[in-house]
């Protein structure tokens, strides 16, 4: 079906793109989309190169993690993933990655604050901390949720991140905004305090961020 064949394409160029931004090393990280009209989605294979990747290889799984079609198994990470779409009905994307300085602040028990505008905006504020689960298990799955919230994006303690979106292009964008507000405030702490971002302008970009995900 060409719907299904667009989306397994999507998935795949969007796997390519977190290689290419850093925000993965080889196989590391992972990606997902609700396939709409159908009760499935489409995720990223388990340890393939992103770069040998064909759109085939992209396998989809229905809501109880039955492969539906694919030559390849699921992410390890797809009772995470299953999760995630089982409690966030308003998110249709999901990108695992490992990027550096989200990784940074997850390895120190931190939150990052909302040091940027755009991390209350896109992301809905200040990123909270998933406790420690080893991959691929249940339990990862359980505490993600549980710290992810209402929000777009969620720090692994040292794991990682995930980013949500309405599709796989916001989802990149809340894993780079993270990666960004990581890095700018790993810097900033080297100079003392790091300042926030003022409540009053939290406020009303927490509005916009309301209005953001409802589309
Ligand atoms: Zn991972």
């Amino acid at each position: 079906m060409e719907i299904i064949k667009k989306i397994k394409e999507d998935v795949r160029l969007i796997s390519l793109e977190i290689l290419k931004r850093g925000l993965v090393l080889g196989t590391m990280g992972n990606c997902s989309t609700r396939v709409s009209g159908h009760s499935m989605i489409a995720i990223t294979p388990r340890s393939m190169d992103y770069n040998l990747l064909s759109d085939d290889d992209i396998v989809l799984v229905d809501y109880t993690g039955k492969v539906i079609e694919g030559g390849l198994e699921p992410s390890i990470e797809l009772p995470m993933h299953l999760e995630i779409y089982r409690i966030r009905k308003d998110i249709s994307a999901i990108i695992h990655t490992h990027s550096v300085f989200a990784c940074a602040i997850a390895a120190t028990g931190n939150r990052v604050p909302p040091v940027v505008d755009e991390l209350m905006v896109y992301v809905g504020g200040e990123i909270e901390l998933a406790e420690y689960a080893i991959p691929g298990t249940q339990q990862l799955a359980v505490n993600t949720v549980k710290a992810l919230g209402e929000k777009n994006a969620v720090l692994l303690a040292n794991h990682g991140m995930i980013g949500v979106g309405k599709d796989l292009k916001s989802a990149l964008l809340s894993c780079e905004i993270v990666e960004k507000a990581s890095m700018i405030t790993v810097y900033a702490s080297l100079f003392g305090k790091v300042n926030t971002v003022p409540s009053y302008a939290l406020k009303v970009e927490r509005k916009w961020f309301e209005k953001l995900k409802g589309g």
